[in-house]
């Protein structure tokens, strides 16, 4: 590629001051929140209308380039790795909110919209945006389209693929196409469905409408110390064995609740080897009624001590030391590995007994914070790179972990994607026809293989890519049943 020529043509098309070759500009871009993958990329292209990434898109695929949306840069999978010889497409100048309607329960977004502003917004009208990760001050409503995200309150109201209903995008051929919109439940196969969750592998999204919720009448939320995670999650297959949907229900065990308290002094309750965090929303009725059933729920499953938030600052400082765990272990170990799996809720004390097992033997300590409701875990792998073999027995015990998870019916990631860190796993959960399948998919919304490339998938087999094992035709189109283009 003439990287030089790209940019010069990029730079009549979006403007001079839109287009960043300097090596010094370019190394800001060079990870996402996933920081031990780095990569600088050729160019990056800051449009300001989905016009302009039309555009880019559009130079990229006539000169052959790959192409990396990124949002805000927080995903914890290397998802927004730049490629070394491409052009990262950057939407953070993208950040109106387009239509803001809340008679029909929608916002109409560019990609580059903080999660939390969408909140702000529609605050003053008595409704909000419902997923929430913990990222929300800062993280994209494009990023989170491209991941599926969740958040502490999914358990209740489901992830973005739930609060989504329509994606404008700009496929790799430089096509904008229009999925969905503001009714819900369009006729014909669920592309909208296809898109949320693709990691920018089938194309960049350049308007997102969204289903907006009523404010609930009434939250409350309290803080349950336990002697053991096995107690805590006691208590919560308690509570939702019972029947109550709480919006949220967070653990954190002893190591996490010590890089809690270091870095955000949250004042949990003292020599808690786990605490839940539940919250209740709804009518103040239902809430009053199911509120007295967590709290018996949790002092049955052996909590000794439970703090009730009394008003908004201390229902604040419960979530403080909670929404800063990942952070907060850089207080406890110099480098950690975020992990993140999902398992049945059920297989939850086993998984994490086991887990506890697995970190003994390979004599490295995890800090556990997750959302316990949903069975999605966030183990905190602690290592010191500076001790010779800590960082590859941290890496080995972070896939043993994923496994692990996979034994007991769960699955690789729960909400972070798989982006570049974990396309190694994908053979873990899915045959090679399965992964074929998929690539039979993506190549229909780009054959070349332009947008985010290794990502996602482990090895490129098709759209004349990498040859693999299916080295003649791929057993569907040997079939009649699908065809490659
Ligand atoms: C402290 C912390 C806490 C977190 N907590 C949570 C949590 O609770 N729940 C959760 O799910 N995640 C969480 N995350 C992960 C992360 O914030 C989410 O994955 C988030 O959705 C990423 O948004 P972003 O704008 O930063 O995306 P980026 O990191 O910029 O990109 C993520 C992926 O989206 C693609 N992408 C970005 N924009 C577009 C677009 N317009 N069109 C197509 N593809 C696009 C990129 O190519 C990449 O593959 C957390 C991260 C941090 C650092």
């Amino acid at each position: 590629m003439d990287v030089h020529r790209l940019a010069e043509r990029l730079r009549g098309e979006i403007g001079h001051a839109n287009v960043l070759t300097d090596r010094a500009q370019l190394r800001t871009y060079e990870c996402d929140g996933l920081a031990v993958y780095k990569v600088m990329p050729a160019i990056v292209a800051l449009p300001e209308t989905a016009e302009q990434v039309q555009v880019v898109v559009r130079a990229c695929g006539e000169a052959r380039v790959p192409f990396v949306a990124r949002g805000s840069g927080t995903g914890l999978s290397g998802g927004a790795l730049p490629h070394a010889d491409g052009v990262l497409i950057v939407t953070s100048k993208l950040r109106s909110i387009l239509d803001l309607d809340p008679d029909n329960e929608r916002a109409v977004l560019e990609p580059g919209v903080v999660n939390l502003d969408v909140t702000r917004a529609a605050a003053p009208y008595g409704y909000y945006y419902a997923p929430d990760p913990s990222s929300q001050q800062i993280c994209s409503i494009g990023g989170n389209v491209a991941e599926n995200s969740g958040g502490a309150h999914c358990l209740k109201y489901g992830f973005t693929t739930n609060h989504v209903t329509g994606v404008q995008l700009v496929c790799a051929d430089g096509e904008i196409v229009e999925l969905g919109g503001k009714a819900p439940d369009p006729p014909g196969y669920d592309l909208l469905g296809a898109f949320v969750g693709s990691e920018g592998t089938l194309g960049i999204a350049t308007e997102v409408t969204v289903r907006l919720m009523r404010a609930p009448e009434s939250v409350r939320t309290l803080l349950a110390a336990f002697g053991s995670t096995d107690d805590a999650g006691a208590a919560v297959s308690a509570i939702i064995g019972a029947g109550v949907i709480p919006a949220a229900i967070e653990m954190m065990d002893a190591l996490a609740i010590e890089a809690a308290e270091a870095a955000v002094q949250c004042n949990y309750p003292k020599g808690a080897g786990a605490v839940l965090i539940v919250e209740l929303d709804g009518p103040a009725s239902e809430v009053e009624a199911q509120f007295e059933q967590v709290e018996a729920h949790c002092r049955t499953a052996g909590a000794f001590e439970i703090r009730i938030a009394a008003d908004d600052a201390e229902r604040a400082l419960f979530w403080k030391g909670r929404k800063s765990a990942f952070a907060a272990v850089g207080r406890i170990s110099p480098d950690y590995i975020v992990q993140d799996g999902v398992i049945p809720r059920t297989a939850l004390p086993t998984v994490l007994r086991r887990m506890g097992e697995l970190a003994a033997e390979h004599g490295i300590r995890v800090a556990n914070v997750f959302h316990a409701g949903d069975g999605n875990l966030h183990p905190l792998v602690l290592f010191d790179d500076a001790v010779e073999g800590e960082a590859e027995k941290a890496e080995e015990l972070s896939g043993a972990i994923l496994d692990l998870c996979i034994e007991h019916g769960g699955s690789i990631t729960g909400e972070h994607g798989v982006g570049m860190d974990k396309a190694k796993h994908m053979p873990r959960m899915y045959t090679d026809d399965d992964l074929d399948t998929m690539q039979l998919l993506r190549c229909a919304f780009d054959p070349d293989h332009l947008s985010n490339p290794g990502k996602i998938f482990p090895t490129p087999r098709l759209c004349g890519e990498v040859p693999g094992r299916h080295r003649g035709a791929h057993p569907l189109q040997v079939q009649g049943l699908a065809e490659v283009f």
